[in-house]
């Protein structure tokens, strides 16, 4: 049983054909870049998986249950999702902007702040900064933090290196490739930038107006097959 399944997935805003029919399956444990230009549908159909985007046609399952098969909220418990400049909340220290994450989850357990800076590498000690006082790397992986606190074992990363300089953006990556490797965890990246596709993916997809156009490991699309 695939992790996840699109079955014919098709998404029209108005004449737009966003998503386009794509059918596909993602292995557990996999990790999965979607790649693309701006406006090629990869947003759209990364959303379809936590219903932030509704298909016109088609089908989403997860673990073989559809995803209108429980309400959205608990749903997306089970669904980490980060986009580029997730929003902390500046007025929160770090370790209560995690602690939404705990809360939201029915779990307000304050050892699992510590626990959870640890898993994306930050210092225990930012727990009582506020989000300014730290770069926008950090801020990112706090925001990483807070969207595997309810335990998610799917991370759907929308764009999320995007805001960030080259260098901090090869260590981000870096970092949250291991992260996905220690937890287990099935990822999709979604990125315009094929190098960062090709460096952390196992699986490379490539979108174009709405279509998988090519569907390959980082080793045979660097040889061209
Ligand atoms: P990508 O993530 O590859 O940049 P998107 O999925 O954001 O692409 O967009 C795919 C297409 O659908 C684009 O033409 C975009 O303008 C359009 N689109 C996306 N979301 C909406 C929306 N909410 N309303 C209307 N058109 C949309
Ligand atoms: P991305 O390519 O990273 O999805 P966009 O700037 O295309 O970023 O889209 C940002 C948001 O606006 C998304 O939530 C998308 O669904 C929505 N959107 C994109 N295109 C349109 C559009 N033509 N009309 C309305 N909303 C849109």
């Amino acid at each position: 049983l695939p992790a996840l399944a699109f079955d014919r997935v098709t998404k029209r805003y108005g004449a737009t054909i966003a998503v386009d029919s794509v059918s596909l399956e993602i292995a557990r444990g996999s990790f999965v870049a979607l790649v693309g230009t701006s406006g090629s549908g990869k947003s759209t159909l990364l959303k379809t998986l936590n219903r932030l985007v509704e298909p016109s046609e088609g089908h989403v399952t997860i673990d073989g249950t559809d995803v209108t098969a429980e309400p959205a909220p608990m749903l997306r418990r089970r669904i980490g999702y980060v986009f580029q400049n997730i929003g902390l909340f500046p007025h929160m220290t770090i370790a209560q902007n995690i602690a939404i994450g705990l809360k939201i989850a029915g779990r307000s357990d304050e050892a699992k702040v510590a626990e959870l800076l640890d898993l994306v590498d930050l210092p225990r000690a930012i727990a009582d900064r506020m989000p300014d006082a730290l770069s926008g790397g950090q801020r990112q992986r706090v925001g990483i933090a807070r969207a595997l606190a309810p335990g998610a074992k799917l991370l759907l990363l929308d764009e999320a290196f995007g805001a960030l300089d080259p260098v901090t953006r090869d260590a981000l990556g870096t970092r949250i490739r291991a992260l996905h490797d220690r937890l287990g965890l099935t990822t999709i990246l979604v990125t315009h930038d094929m190098a960062e596709a090709l460096l952390l993916a196992d699986r490379v997809l490539v979108m174009k107006t709405g279509r998988i156009v090519a569907d390959a490991t980082p080793a045979d699309l660097v040889a061209g097959k």
